[in-house]
């Protein structure tokens, strides 16, 4: 049974839909403490990517669970009401991003994603996102001039 009124569910969803909440926040923080350097939001890439880091070439989604539709994630139900239409829309978010991270990689880039609800775990999301990305300050190998 749907139990929410309208203005209800349009809230929650703003605020599932909402950029930049804590947690995330909290994530990225402490990434730019341990030396990563990140570009946010870039939208002149495929999906527009959450996190950037330039000089790896590597780029970060944070998916909402819900808009996303996390397999397996309690999250990500599809609503009661209207069941064929979130149905359509879920697949055609999942469709696009699939092609946004093809994208992506045609140009040269790998991506990670990462979901809403993994980011209350954060040591566990930290040693993902960091196993990803390899360590914070790289050695420059430095180029002999003869
Ligand atoms: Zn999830």
């Amino acid at each position: 049974m749907d139990t929410l009124t309208k203005a209800q569910r349009s809230e929650r969803m703003s605020r599932i839909r909402s950029k930049n909440t804590r947690p995330e926040l909290a994530v990225r923080r402490i990434l730019f403490g341990l030396g990563y350097r990140y570009q946010l939001h870039r939208s002149d890439l495929p999906g527009k990517p959450d996190l950037v880091f330039p000089s790896r070439k590597k780029a970060l989604f944070v998916h909402g669970c819900f808009w996303h539709a996390h397999q397996g994630c309690k999250v990500a139900n599809i609503p009661k009401s209207r069941t064929e239409f979130w149905q359509a829309k879920f697949q055609r978010n999942i469709e696009r991003d699939k092609l946004n991270k093809r994208a992506l990689r045609r140009l040269g880039w790998s991506t990670l994603t990462v979901w809403k609800c993994q980011i209350k775990r954060e040591d566990r999301l930290l040693r993902r996102i960091i196993s990803y990305l390899g360590p914070a300050q790289p050695k420059v190998k430095k180029e002999r001039s003869s």
